[in-house]
């Protein structure tokens, strides 16, 4: 088993050598001690100052529509901005690792904040199998993945499937997205929430009517259960008039 890490290992450190890593930001190589983003685009980064900060511009927007616990957002995802690079580099670039590694860094915000020490489960909010298969992988999987790896918490990638195939959330129209997800969520038989405190995790929140239809497929089989949600970005153009 250690050899195999060791071996691992080094194949990593050959793959940097010839491909160093590199910021999906500004695509500059990253130097030593940089990690996933380089610091110029770190401190630039469009940050929400939402994580742990109760009745958010996320969480109003929400209000009235679910009950959630909580919600959450790292970074607002604005309309021409480079920072969309990130999202863009694992949704359509195969690049799973860097939905991980951002996960982690979501996950460590988190945990600063301990305000989601009473999750009891993670679940990510699921593709459809067909979207799933034609991608190759689920980033929200990655995401959660990051963040279950910081919070300590278990897991739960089957309990929620998505039944029907949509097409893409970006091509509808605020009213129409609601439309196109509402009631295509279920749990999976004998997955279990009764009582338990559940967060959903996403890449980019924006009406929030997946992570509702989410929410409502939870609630439907475990009434008594708690919900929270965190994404990766938050569109900024939905919570600005929320401040
Ligand atoms: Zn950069």
């Amino acid at each position: 088993m250690l050899i195999l890490n060791k071996l691992h290992r080094a194949a990593g450190d050959l793959l940097a050598l010839i491909f160093p890593p590199t910021c999906p930001v500004c695509n500059a190589t990253l130097s030593e001690g940089e990690q996933v983003i380089c610091n110029c685009c770190r401190v630039a980064m469009p940050m929400t100052g939402y994580i742990g900060r109760i009745d958010n511009a996320m969480e109003r927007r929400l209000w009235g529509l679910v009950p959630f616990v909580q919600a959450s957002a790292l970074y607002f995802y604005i309309e021409g901005s480079p920072y969309r690079r990130i999202i863009h580099a694992f949704k359509y670039g195969s690049k799973w690792r860097l939905a991980r590694d951002m996960g982690e860094w979501l996950g460590g915000e988190m945990a600063r904040s301990h305000a989601f020490e009473s999750v009891d489960v993670i679940v990510p909010v699921p593709l459809h199998p067909l979207r799933r298969m034609w991608r190759g992988y689920n980033q929200s999987e990655y995401l959660a993945e990051g963040v279950a790896r910081v919070l300590k918490r278990p897991i739960n990638h089957h309990a929620l499937r998505r039944t029907r195939y949509t097409t893409s959330q970006t091509r509808h129209s605020k009213n129409e997205r609601w439309d196109n997800v509402h009631g295509h969520f279920a749990t999976r038989r004998g997955a279990s929430f009764a009582g338990k405190h559940v967060l959903l995790v996403d890449d980019v929140f924006t009406t929030g009517a997946t992570i509702c239809a989410c929410a409502e497929a939870i609630l439907r089989v475990a009434p008594d259960c708690q919900i929270s949600v965190v994404t990766l970005a938050v569109s900024q153009r939905e919570v600005a008039d929320l401040f």
